[in-house]
């Protein structure tokens, strides 16, 4: 099977494999305990919150908090950074659900506001600066969208937070291990991540948090307890933040090979673009992820070509995978998009991992699943 489906999760570098084995088999001890087996414990804890931080540009390790998950990650965030002087959140309209999500579950009162995209997936910054001069605010902005990969511009975001004093957290999970990361300089209060997005295990979120959360917060998170900064309660898994330093441990040699990936995917998207009738990019003009393309079909169903592509070996996914069948792609629809040209997007995404051979053989497969597929309604 080709796995062109990389936005949804990656596959564990082997020496992710071997580091999770090895902390299952020689390092299961609670980093709590006091006894030898638990110091050894939890000196691979904090070696791991080492290589991770200097992974991303964290001069203290002490700013990085171990979660499950990049939706725990970005909750966290949400209860740390909605503190009572926050009039409003301001999220983006093409976040992630998770974030979507959080922003209402920590509204608690607040106006939420969902800034609109344009045509190309970028955030219109003027309906962002006038909402956030209305008041205190929490902005979210999502670094790299997982169904176009399409880039916020960060720069012009923090320096809006700035100058109307807002909180800004940065949904950085997808951009993690395609584009260059130095969270201590990108002008946020708050970053989420998750190893699994670049090719560490599931299991291990992270939080980034610029300063140390107040006690008040504390209090509102979800299950606070004596670990993590307070943050959470419950022995680490271990085992997948091992994972996780393993896979930060390669995060530039992957960097590295993000031009070649990116080269692949342009070279898959050409050939698609030519072979299948009025095929689009959604976000082609915007600053994308190097190992992302979201496309137009028309006239077929994203689903059914799903399934006809599985059918013959190439897994890719339409829309985001955990909304998969649900409904149409809320991102092509915030982008102006009708909602049956939303049912009609692909998302194909590539990774490190990712060979000539298999982007080749994409191709291919691409044009026979498009003539395998029957028209909408027919
Ligand atoms: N944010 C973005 C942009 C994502 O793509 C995802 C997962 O697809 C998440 C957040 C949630 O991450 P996790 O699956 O680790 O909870």
């Amino acid at each position: 099977m080709i796995y062109l489906d990389n936005n949804a999760t990656t596959r564990p570098l082997p020496e992710v494999v071997e580091a999770v084995t090895e902390a299952l088999r020689s390092n299961w001890g609670n980093p709590s305990s006091a006894h030898a087996i638990g110091r050894k414990a939890r000196e691979a804890l904090e070696h791991a919150r080492h290589a991770v931080a200097s992974a991303f540009g964290v001069a203290s390790p002490d700013s990085l908090v171990f979660t499950a998950s990049g939706t725990e990650s970005i909750n966290l965030a949400f209860a740390c950074l909605s503190s009572p002087e926050v009039r409003q959140i301001l999220v983006s309209a093409t976040d992630h659900s998770a974030v979507l999500r959080a922003a209402g579950r920590w509204a608690e009162g607040r106006k939420v506001v969902q800034i609109p995209v344009d045509v190309n997936g970028l955030t219109d910054l003027e309906a962002l600066h006038r909402e956030a001069e209305k008041g205190p605010s929490l902005i979210s902005v999502g670094l790299a969208n997982n169904e176009t990969g399409v880039l916020s511009d960060l720069r012009s975001v923090a320096s809006i937070s700035r100058e109307t004093g807002a909180v800004l957290h940065v949904d950085a999970v997808q951009a993690a291990g395609k584009v260059p990361l130095h969270l201590d300089g990108i002008g946020c209060d708050a970053a989420s991540l998750s190893a699994h997005k670049f090719h560490g295990p599931s299991g291990c979120g992270l939080l980034y948090l610029r300063k140390r959360p107040f006690a008040s917060n504390l209090a509102r998170v979800p299950a606070p307890g004596h670990h993590e900064l307070g943050l959470r309660a419950g022995t680490e898994n271990l085992s997948a933040i091992v994972g996780c330093a393993a896979a930060a441990n390669l995060l530039q040699q992957g960097l590295d090979l993000m031009p070649h990936v990116s080269l692949l995917r342009d070279r898959l998207e050409s050939a698609v673009l030519k072979n299948i009738p009025d095929s689009e990019v959604h976000g082609k003009d915007s600053m994308r992820l190097p190992n992302t393309t979201n496309l137009y079909i028309p006239g077929r169903n994203a689903s059914d070509l799903v399934s006809a592509l599985s059918r013959l070996g190439l897994a890719v996914s339409s829309g985001a995978a955990c909304s998969n069948g649900i409904s149409a792609s809320h991102v092509i629809k915030a982008m102006g998009f009708t909602e049956e040209r939303a049912n009609s997007a692909l998302r194909l995404s590539l990774s490190r991992l990712t060979t000539a051979e298999e982007a080749e053989a994409a191709i291919s497969l691409m044009e026979r699943a498009y003539r395998l597929t029957p028209l909408i309604g027919r």
